[in-house]
């Protein structure tokens, strides 16, 4: 049936199929691993964020199973009203002692804790100083503000000064309320923990410094950090140092933390307080379903015992991966530390082409190029997981060598 608009949207889609960026998804039967099944063919999986390999596990699904058996499976109703359950607060307090935080509120994904926070926090004549490489969920989050918006360069500390500057000058002119009166303008800079597109990390020693210098807040997204990096697996805060320093974290159980969904925003008691008031995601979304919260509780109270051999294995395999592709002459971006672990091939085509043949030869990899990443730097972005084992990480450079001799990429001695 016609209906108004649709040959507009058939055309929109028509020239994404054009330009090569038609996503395809690939449909999986059976469980998120190491392995997974794709229209009946078995593919070794490099592109999940499954750290952990907690996903599909055995220890997690008898968790949630637990956990839906106790709490039942849903709150019909939003957190304020009648959707906070114990298992909702007990949480809340494992991930504040997880953090070393003050205080933390749940929701139902991070994206939702990031759109819900910085309009929540920040009013008109404020000022937010965003990486110009963080997360979509900070960009739209930023969108909703009303605040002053200051984007600075990936990881560039002279032009987040910079703007710093200008953004703590108007701090004189103090803030006009609603009612009347005025305060001193909020200045809050907002980073991931780690780039996803480049698997490196921010330099949150530095930004706190510049913070300080500046009398601005900081909030770093932990998404990809979380579970992954630090001595005990508490992020890049923890990695850097920096624990107690930041006043404001956001990340995901969807990722490192039981790849299902949740997020959380965690932090100083105060702003925690206030988004529970005023945060729109969590005042008018249902609260996060309690089997999910449940087993994201039992995940991190035995996260320093049951997961450590699991966080080991993690940097083995990735220190692994790198040594290999290195060796073989891949250009390999990120810093090393983290599982994510882009291979640089630059050339859009060449990238989006590399991974169809690596598909063909059953390693499941995707390309990234523009607009996700800069024109000229597209990549294909490796994963690594504690599910991998040394002989499927062969496997996959195997893949790798062979695509990449193909296509002139890498040159090999005879
Ligand atoms: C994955 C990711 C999110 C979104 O997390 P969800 O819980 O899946 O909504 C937000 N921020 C960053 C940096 C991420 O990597």
């Amino acid at each position: 049936m016609d209906y108004p608009f649709q040959e507009q949207f058939a055309k929109d889609l028509a020239s994404l199929k054009e330009a090569g960026t038609f996503k395809e998804f690939g449909t999986l039967s059976g469980y998120q691993g190491a392995e997974v099944t794709i229209n009946g063919k078995t593919f070794l999986n490099f592109c999940a964020n499954n750290y952990l390999g907690l996903a599909g596990s055995e220890m997690l699904r008898k968790a949630a199973h637990e956990a839906l058996d106790k709490y039942g499976y849903g709150t019909a109703s939003v957190p304020f009203i009648c959707g906070t359950m114990n298992v909702h607060k007990e949480l809340e307090q494992e991930v504040s002692k997880f953090l070393g935080t003050e205080d933390t509120i749940l929701y139902t994904s991070c994206f939702d804790a990031n759109t819900g926070l910085f309009e929540t926090i920040l009013s008109e004549g404020d000022a937010i100083l965003s990486d110009e490489l963080n997360h979509a969920s900070i960009i739209d989050g930023v969108r909703l503000c009303k605040a002053e918006r200051f984007r600075y360069k990936n990881s560039d500390m002279s032009d987040l000064e910079s703007q710093l500057q200008v953004a703590s000058g108007a701090q004189v002119a103090q803030v006009k309320l609603p009612n009347g009166t005025t305060r001193p303008r909020r200045i809050l800079i907002a980073t991931d923990g780690v780039f996803s597109m480049d698997g490196s990390t921010a330099k949150l020693p530095e930004i706190v410094a510049l913070a300080q210098k500046y009398g601005a807040l900081v909030m770093v997204d932990e998404s990809h950090a979380s579970g992954v990096l630090g001595a005990t697996g508490r992020g890049s805060i923890e990695a850097l140092g920096m624990t107690g320093k930041i006043d404001i974290i956001t990340s995901t159980f969807g990722k490192a933390l039981g790849g299902a969904s949740g997020g959380f925003t965690s932090g100083r008691k105060e702003i925690i307080d206030w988004l529970r008031q005023r945060s729109r995601t969590s005042l008018f979304s249902n609260a996060l379903a309690p089997v999910i919260a449940g087993t994201a509780l039992y995940t991190l109270k035995n996260f320093d015992t049951l997961l450590a051999p699991a966080r080991a294995t993690l940097a083995e395999n990735t220190k692994y991966f790198r040594a290999k592709m290195e060796a073989l002459g891949f250009k390999l971006g990120g810093d090393g530390k983290h599982p994510i672990n882009p291979v640089m091939l630059m050339d859009e085509k060449l990238s989006a082409l590399f991974a169809s043949k690596l598909f063909a030869l059953g390693i499941y990899v995707r390309s990234f190029s523009y607009p996700v990443v800069p024109l000229g730097k597209a990549r294909i972005r490796v994963q690594l997981s504690a599910a991998h084992t040394k002989a499927q990480i062969d496997t996959t450079v195997a893949a790798f060598t062979k695509v990449g001799k193909e296509l002139g990429v890498i040159i090999l001695p005879l």
